[in-house]
């Protein structure tokens, strides 16, 4: 069994890996590359192999940054199973009709000017028809059970507390009698976190792929970042300012709100509007309602009871583009929580682009900003950002919460790699080389593992592990 890193091998996005066991081609993950017009290129390239050759697709999560190339595989041929977690399979036909919608709105505008330049238009990597034969594709796999995917190839998901339905994978399979197993950790979620529950321990491997996402970082406790979440509101409602969180529709949005209602008379909440402004808030609200089972206790309570965050009062659910607008005038009162999480696109822009001159404006980041994207320039002090081409001056405050972060830190994955009983060969993946580093060293220092950083185009071999 062979593994050829093609995405995030270096970088936290394009999430993707090719297995090879001789007679069977699977593919772990097909995701986007974000970033700016560079990763549009990349993610427009054609595959590294031939997606008529692949016999299945085993996804860890509905991130875009996971998932989001899956049409463009089917588009060049691909007519293979995708497994994945049945709240996955729902998520992800709301995460990629929305990347479909956003990648044509980017296009049309992006032409609007090349024709004022005398250029040729582009055509959007991908449209609602391709998404359609992605879902088709999809076959649901509960936590817990083993499917034999293809002859001799068995794959296990487990819950790894990042999203809901994300998955730790586990691929096993006999290679000329001999067994092997790979695990995949897909994105660990952090232990102690509302509603995702604590990510499931894995005990034997032969090889085992590693996210890194925070792999230099040791987040701030959730206690801590909570409080100072409070000092924010306490600040900007002084200042009758606004509060804009960047967070992706799907895991920092509902934990924010969970926490929002958790204290929302503490935080004099009375006195603000809570925006959630995304056109697919109400579907993934909708998953996460009918996949409530998933939840830790914490998560259910909240869900069940009158600390429901949808059910709070102040609470407002915005899917209308003209209706996200209207808040574009307004000078404080509200918090508007929209995506993209890292702010390279989605209706986060606009509201970005409308109050980070003032100084009155707070913004949250409590999610992973990527090199190159707009959110990573605000995190790293930027005191002018260009939005659509206009250059917007940053007057607003820039606040990191890490310690809400939907992956683990340093602690956290070496933490979970103690679990097995013989930590096999590590190859770190998901991660800028700053964070891969620092878990390398940590990982050899304290588990004495043997760590290798993953390098796209790279290929391993899973050797038995004893
Ligand atoms: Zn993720």
């Amino acid at each position: 069994m062979r593994v050829t890193f093609l995405g995030a091998a270096g970088e936290v996005t394009g999430s993707s890996h090719l297995v090879e066991t001789g007679r069977h081609r699977i593919l772990l993950d097909c995701g986007m590359f974000q970033g700016g017009r560079e990763e549009f290129r990349r993610n427009a390239a054609a595959f590294d192999f031939d997606p008529r050759r692949l016999d299945a697709v085993v996804l860890s999560h509905a991130h875009i940054d996971h998932c989001g190339r899956l049409p463009l595989l089917v588009r060049q041929g691909f007519e293979g199973p995708i497994h994945a977690h049945p709240a996955t399979c729902e998520l992800v036909a709301v995460m990629l009709e929305d990347a479909a919608r956003l990648g044509v709105a980017d296009i049309e505008r992006r032409n609007r000017r090349r024709a004022r330049q005398g250029l040729p238009p582009l055509a959007p990597l991908y449209g609602p028809a391709d998404v359609e034969r992605v879902l088709r594709l999809l076959r649901p796999l509960d936590y817990g059970t083993e499917r034999e995917i293809l002859p001799g190839i068995r794959v296990r998901l487990s819950d790894s507390g990042h999203i809901l339905g994300a998955a730790i994978v586990e691929l096993s399979a006999s290679v000329d009698g001999a067994p092997r197993k790979l695990v995949f950790s897909g994105d660990i979620g952090p232990v102690g976190a509302p509603i995702m529950r604590d990510p499931t321990p894995v005990e034997d491997a032969d090889l085992l792929l590693l996210e890194s996402t925070y792999g230099d970082r040791l987040h701030r406790s959730r206690e801590r970042t909570v409080a100072e979440l409070g000092t924010i509101f306490d600040e900007a409602a002084r200042e009758r300012g606004m509060i804009l969180i960047p967070a992706f529709a799907v895991g920092r949005t509902q934990e924010i709100l969970y926490w929002l209602a958790e204290h929302h008379d503490a935080w004099g909440l009375g006195r603000w509007q809570v925006v959630l402004d995304s056109p697919m808030a109400a579907r993934v609200i909708e998953v996460y309602g009918r996949h409530r089972a998933l939840f830790d206790a914490d998560g259910r309570r909240a869900w069940n009871g009158h600390r429901n965050p949808f059910e709070m009062p102040g609470f407002r659910l915005v899917e209308d583009q003209r209706d996200s607008m209207r808040w574009n005038d307004r000078e404080g009162g509200a918090v508007i929580i929209a995506g993209s999480g890292m702010c390279n696109g989605g209706r986060i822009v606009h509201h970005l682009r409308h109050h980070l001159w003032r100084r009155t404006t707070h913004v949250v980041i409590p999610g992973y900003q990527a090199e190159g994207t707009l959110g990573r320039m605000l995190v790293d002090g930027a005191s002018k950002v260009r939005i659509h081409g206009e250059p917007i001056v940053v007057r607003a405050r820039i606040h990191t919460i890490g310690g809400l972060s939907a992956h683990a830190d340093q602690r956290g994955l070496i933490d979970w790699c103690r679990h097995f009983r013989r930590l096999p060969p590590v190859w770190l993946v998901h991660g800028e080389d700053r964070a891969r580093l620092a878990l390398a060293e940590a990982l050899r220092a304290q588990l004495g593992a043997t760590v290798g950083l993953a390098r796209p185009g790279l290929a391993v071999e899973v050797a038995a592990g004893s």
